[in-house]
């Protein structure tokens, strides 16, 4: 099968689980998770380099400037970007990478990675949404206002996705988007180049 990663984008709504279900597919089936680089200040319990690369404004226009993102976005008043070294020696080792990222990031990831797979994780409806936002109890009323704004944004982008898959139960939810990458590793689209080679040694036995 093919020998490169595949680039897995995950998004979804704001407040609907999408860390829970990264981190259960990294420890379970073991992907690989790119840290993105962000400028906003870091919630209680977060850590430099473990949750997100903790930047200024200035250190990270500078890695936007030396091409250092294979992707970057601004979402409610803060800059997040994909570091390009880590997700470029990932994939070259045949390492499947999850990017956890906004719907910008994700359109722009698909424009440059044509096999790239785009999952978008949602809540059963909108209300369970808002609910679910502010049970976090990490935001300010305001906070939840924007993100909420946001959501209403983001629900018209989704056509983007290739796959839906609502969180409701997270065990069933972890399952279905871990088959999700595991069909799509699996298309004919990206596995044109083994079928050519076992197809040409097969003509010489
Ligand atoms: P949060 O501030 O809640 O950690 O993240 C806010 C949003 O930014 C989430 O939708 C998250 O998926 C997205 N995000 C995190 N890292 C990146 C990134 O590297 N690029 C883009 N485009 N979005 C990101």
């Amino acid at each position: 099968m093919s020998n490169k990663g595949l680039l897995v984008v995950i998004s979804g709504f704001s407040g609907v689980g999408k860390g829970t279900v990264v981190k259960r597919l990294v420890s379970e089936y073991g992907y690989s998770l790119s840290i993105s680089a962000t400028t906003r200040a870091p919630r209680e319990g977060e850590v430099d380099g473990r949750e997100y690369y903790f930047k200024s404004v200035e250190e990270f226009r500078n890695l936007i400037d030396y091409n250092g993102f294979i992707e970057w976005a601004q979402y409610v008043d803060n800059y997040y970007g994909t570091p390009r070294k880590f997700v470029e020696q990932e994939m070259a080792q045949g390492h499947d990478v999850i990017l956890e990222i906004e719907v910008q990031g994700a359109m722009n990831i698909k424009k440059q990675y044509k096999d790239a797979v785009l999952i978008f994780l949602t809540a059963p409806d909108a209300n369970s949404l808002r609910e679910r936002l502010a049970g976090r109890g990490t935001e300010t009323e305001e906070v939840i206002a924007k993100r909420m704004r946001r959501a209403k944004e983001e629900s018209l982008d989704m056509d983007v996705y290739d796959y839906i898959v609502v969180n409701d139960d997270l065990d069933a939810c972890v399952s279905t988007v871990n088959s999700i990458i595991v069909s799509t590793k699996c298309l004919k689209a990206n596995n044109l180049k083994f079928m050519e080679d076992i197809k040409e040694e097969l003509q010489k036995q």
